[in-house]
């Protein structure tokens, strides 16, 4: 079995980040990609606050720089999902699809993934209209009229990107204030596509072979009416992915991992960062602040394993 100093699990913008200062230290380091590179940053399709680019930048270029990064200092990038972790005996285990792997430190960057309505039809129409990801599927609604369900950033800056595609995208959420940034509101207000279905909610998703519509209801009057549309994107927030660890770290009462301000978890030797831990301000710079500290606080937890002199701050 390989023994890495530091494997990391999750290839979002934190655990990337934590591969490059990890690598940099040249610590043997292995990032488990999980399904996919890049987490949910490589499905946005433009990020605007990311410092050092003020045009913008796709999530997708963005997660592929940072890869290249992380592989340039000597990261190992595993294509594969951990489907069980050993955190009682150290060093730890991680086992993947691949095999075993074993670890001195290990630093958990699984993300978030989109929380679901639960309303009949939803499961059911998933690629058939229903979608969690407007960066994958807006083109195919070239020309249509599609729904987008929430009032969150994710919500208002998807709908307006799938003004590109649809003629018209309702934004249908549950109260009559949104909880998107202001700049991201006024665009989608100033945008002619664009319509709000307020104190409102989904209550079913309609279809025979693929979408058809929504039957809605408005929380303030109790009417219900049928919306006509050929997509629904579900945009309501998230939840942590965070399952393999349960029992093994301490959650919260929602799932997320509890860390202290560097970032180590309940078990010694353990570090999360990013969407999975982060309950402040869930953002690409702040998953990639994350990953750095994780990195250097396993680079430390290492370097007393074995009995050697950490340079810098205790
Ligand atoms: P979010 O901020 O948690 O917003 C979720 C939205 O879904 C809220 O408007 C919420 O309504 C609504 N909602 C929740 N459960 C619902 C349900 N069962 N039925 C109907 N509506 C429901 O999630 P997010 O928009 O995915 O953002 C997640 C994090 O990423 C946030 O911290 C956000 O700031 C950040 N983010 C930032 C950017 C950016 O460009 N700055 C872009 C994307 C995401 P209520 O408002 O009534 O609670």
């Amino acid at each position: 079995m390989e023994l890495y100093d530091v494997i990391i699990i999750g290839s979002g913008p934190a655990g990337l980040s934590a591969g490059i200062y990890s690598a940099r230290s040249a610590l043997r380091t292995l990032i488990i990609t999980g399904r996919a590179i890049g987490g949910q940053a490589a499905l946005t399709a433009e990020i605007e606050n990311y410092p050092g680019f003020p045009e913008g930048i796709s999530g997708m270029e963005l997660t592929r720089l940072m890869q290249e990064q992380a592989k340039k200092f000597g990261a190992e990038i595993q294509m594969d999902e951990v489907i069980s972790v050993n955190l009682k005996d150290h060093p730890f285990t991680i086992t993947t699809y691949s095999g075993d792997y074993r670890c001195k430190a290990l630093i958990i960057a699984t993300g978030v993934s989109p929380r679901k309505l639960g309303v009949p039809g939803e499961e059911e129409f998933i690629g058939r209209g229903v979608s969690f990801c407007a960066t994958c599927d807006g083109f195919f609604y070239k020309d249509q009229e599609v729904a987008v369900v929430g009032g969150g950033d994710s919500a208002v800056k998807e709908a307006l990107y799938l003004t590109r595609f649809a003629r018209k995208v309702y934004i249908i959420h549950r109260r009559d204030q949104l909880r998107a940034e202001a700049i991201i509101q006024a665009r989608a207000r100033q945008n002619e596509r664009i319509e709000f279905i307020l104190n409102s909610v989904v209550t079913e998703i309609v279809g025979k072979e693929k979408v058809e519509g929504v039957r809605i209801r408005n929380l303030k009057t109790g009417d219900e009416s049928f919306l006509r549309v050929d997509g629904v994107f579900i945009y309501i927030g998230n939840t942590p992915n965070t399952s393999l660890f349960k029992g093994q770290i301490e959650l919260d009462e929602q799932g997320y991992i509890v860390t202290d301000r560097a970032m180590h978890t309940s078990v010694p030797g353990v570090f999360a960062a990013g969407d999975v831990q982060e309950k402040v301000l869930a953002q690409v710079v702040t998953a990639a602040a994350s990953g750095a500290i994780a990195a250097m606080e396993a680079e430390k937890f290492i370097a007393r394993l074995e009995g050697r002199e950490y340079p810098g701050r205790s």
